[in-house]
């Protein structure tokens, strides 16, 4: 039975801590925004039953939408997320001193691409420093480090390749990527995201992945997403980043790194851990976590919110002051709401 239909006080506790675990040492701003998704998720928990679609106290916020996709029965509460990555831990007595995301690039870029640059911070930033330094927020105050470009067949790796029905064009497995990425992991590595301009691709039943992970390898690879046609096939010269391919990128990478800190999809709220089925539904996503994935992410990382949310949102209009995308410009708005929440209950008139 889920704890949720439990009436009494003490049992409605536990099921907050469920959800979102234990808020003792969390600051007052935190604490309610913690509560703030745990008593939405109670109501619509309880409401589904006999009504769909009632409002909820997150919504009254404007801060937290509930999810509306069909695999909402799958879930990954703070608890169950714990016990997870409490095993993982174990298995590696050194995790508390992982302390870098590493990128790795694979095979060739355009120069075009590698040479995209944006001026933040007062710093002519290229391509693979904004995600660099956009991962460096999301997960700070944990360090992301961009490693020398890696050649599949230099490097003598075997990797699975076949040519794609969609666009005629060569896809990589991207599961034969884990072993070798895994060795290349150094010793303060949280973990490795290997960048490839090719497509990938996950099974031979499906036509295409945009970035997949193997928590057991601390790896995963995320791609261009090559099969959009917006995108040339081969590596060549002239192509142009845009706010659409830099907002693609920044989210696979940020969901994938969540899946290798043993985030599973989410169901809650609409959130960046949402799962996807279509390039589509994925773009349409948010780049940010909903208070439930947030606590997990907290919890490995133990950064402030507000403090992170004020870095993000310094970095995305600059970001969008020079790549406008519509996507960057809700973010920002978003962002301006939850800092305002935080501001205001921080300092309650
Ligand atoms: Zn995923
Ligand atoms: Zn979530």
């Amino acid at each position: 039975m889920c704890p949720c239909v439990m009436p009494n006080k003490s049992a409605e506790s536990r099921c907050m801590v469920f959800y979102i675990g234990k808020l003792q040492k969390k600051s007052s701003e935190e604490k309610l925004f913690y509560q703030l998704a745990y008593k939405s998720l109670h109501k619509v928990r309880l409401g589904r039953k006999t009504s769909a679609g009632i409002p909820h106290e997150g919504a009254e916020e404007g801060l937290f939408k509930q999810y509306e996709g069909d695999d909402t029965d799958k879930q990954q509460t703070y608890i169950q997320w714990r016990a997870a990555m409490e095993m993982d831990i174990l298995a590696r007595l050194t995790a508390g001193h992982r302390t870098t995301i590493y990128i790795q690039p694979i095979g060739t870029i355009p120069a075009s691409v590698l040479n995209f640059s944006l001026e933040i911070n007062n710093e002519c930033m290229p391509l693979l420093d904004i995600l660099r330094c956009f991962t460096e927020i999301f997960f700070t105050p944990k360090q992301a480090t961009v490693l020398p470009a890696v050649h599949i067949s230099e490097a003598g790796w075997v990797i699975g390749e076949r040519t794609s029905k969609l666009t005629g064009e060569p896809q990589l497995l991207v599961r034969d990527f884990y072993p070798y990425l895994f060795k290349r992991v150094p010793r303060d590595g949280v973990c490795i995201m290997g960048l490839s301009w090719l497509d990938l691709y996950p099974c031979d039943k499906l036509n295409f992945v945009l970035g997949e992970s193997s928590c057991a390898h601390k790896a995963g690879v995320f791609s261009f997403g090559r099969f959009d046609s917006r995108v040339p096939q081969q590596p060549s010269e002239g192509v142009a980043v845009d706010g659409p391919m830099l907002w693609q990128l920044l989210k696979t990478l940020t969901h994938e790194v969540c899946h290798l800190l043993r985030l599973e999809h989410c169901p809650f709220f609409w959130c960046t851990m949402n799962a996807s089925h279509t390039v589509r539904e994925a773009m349409e996503q948010p780049l940010f976590l909903c208070p439930v994935c947030m606590r997990k992410v907290q919890k490995v990382c133990r950064f402030s919110l507000l403090e992170r949310y004020t870095n993000m949102s310094t970095f995305l209009k600059q970001v969008n002051q020079q790549c406008q995308f519509v996507k960057f410009m809700e973010s920002i708005e978003w962002l301006e709401k939850v800092m305002n929440f935080l501001m205001q209950t921080n300092n309650p008139r």
